[in-house]
C-alpha cells in the first residue's frame, strides 16, 4: 500500500513539504505509521507540482526508493509550489517495479494517484478492455492504478468535475471488484480524494489544505476522513461528503 499526499496553499519548497516534517512522506517511505498493507514504500516514488505560467504540472518520478535519491533532495530545496501531489510506492504483487508505474500519473492539467489495489485485476481489465485513453501514456502503464486513471481521464474529458469523477471511478471500480480505492487528484487549484479502503487524513489551517494517507506531523488539526467519503478542497477550505451521494451510478 502506498502513501500519498496533496498540498494546496501558499508556496512551499518540496523540501519543506516532503522532507522536513517529523513523519514526512520521505519518512513514510521507510517507516509509515498508519499503513495496514505492506511494511515499506520502496518501489519508487513521484512528485508533481505546478509552476506559475505553466498550465501543465511538472512531474518527477523514479523507480528507486525516495530515500535513495540524494539529487532530488538537493533540488527540492529550491523548488517551490502552491500545489503539490506526491506518492511513495509499495508495488502490488504482480506489477513491475518500473518508473512508468510510479505515481502521480498526469494528463492535461491533472495529477492523479491511487493508493490501493484492484483484486482480481485480470477480470476487471477484461471487462474494461480498450478503455486506455489515446494519447495518454500513463493510462497504459502496466499496473492496476493505470486503469483507474484511464477511467478518470475519460470522465474528466467528458466534462465531469475533478471530484465527481473520482467518486464515480471509486464507486464503479468497487462495484466491479473488491479492492481498495483511495484516489487523489488535483488540477492545480482544487484537490479531490476518496477514502475507500485505506486511511486518509485532512488538515486545514485556514491558509493551506493537506490531504494525506497519514499525518506527517502531530498537529492537532489533522482529522481522519471516514471510509466511503469524498473530500473536495480549494483555497477556501474542504468539504467531506459520502461517495455514494456524488458518484454517477454508471459512468
Ligand atoms: N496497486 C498500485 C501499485 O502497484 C498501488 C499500490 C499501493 O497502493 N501500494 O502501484
Amino acid at each position: 500500500m502506498c502513501r500519498h499526499l496533496a498540498y494546496l496553499g501558499p508556496p512551499v519548497t518540496l523540501h519543506e513539504l516532503l522532507h522536513v516534517p517529523e513523519h514526512s512522506l520521505l519518512t513514510q517511505s521507510y517507516a509509515p505509521r498508519r499503513q495496514k498493507h505492506g511494511l515499506v514504500n520502496a518501489d519508487g516514488y513521484g512528485v508533481g507540482w505546478y509552476h506559475p505560467g505553466r498550465a501543465r504540472p511538472v512531474r518527477y518520478r523514479r523507480a528507486a526508493p525516495m530515500w535513495a535519491d540524494a539529487s532530488f533532495a538537493e533540488v527540492a530545496q529550491v523548488v517551490s509550489s502552491a500545489c503539490v501531489l506526491a506518492a511513495v510506492r509499495s508495488a502490488t504483487p504482480g506489477f513491475p517495479v518500473d518508473e512508468s508505474c510510479a505515481q502521480p500519473f498526469t494528463c492535461d492539467d491533472r495529477l492523479f494517484s491511487h493508493n490501493g489495489r484492484i483484486d482480481a485485476f485480470a477480470a476487471v481489465e477484461e471487462r474494461l478492455r480498450g478503455l486506455g485513453e489515446s494519447g495518454v501514456p500513463d493510462a497504459r502503464a502496466p499496473v492496476d492504478s493505470a486503469l483507474l486513471f484511464a477511467m478518470a481521464v475519460r470522465l474528466w474529458r467528458r466534462g465531469s468535475p475533478l471530484d465527481g469523477a473520482l467518486a464515480s471511478v471509486a464507486a464503479r471500480a468497487a462495484a466491479l471488484a473488491p479492492g481498495r480505492y483511495n484516489l487523489l487528484a488535483t488540477d492545480g487549484v482544487r484537490l479531490a480524494a476518496t477514502a475507500c479502503g485505506d486511511s486518509l487524513y485532512l488538515r486545514c489551517d485556514g491558509e493551506s489544505v493537506v490531504i494525506a494517507s497519514e499525518p506527517f506531523d502531530d498537529d492537532a488539526r489533522w482529522r481522519p476522513v471516514p471510509d466511503g467519503s469524498l473530500v473536495t478542497a480549494d483555497a477556501h477550505g474542504a468539504v467531506i461528503r459520502p461517495i455514494k451521494e456524488i458518484a454517477c451510478p454508471n459512468p
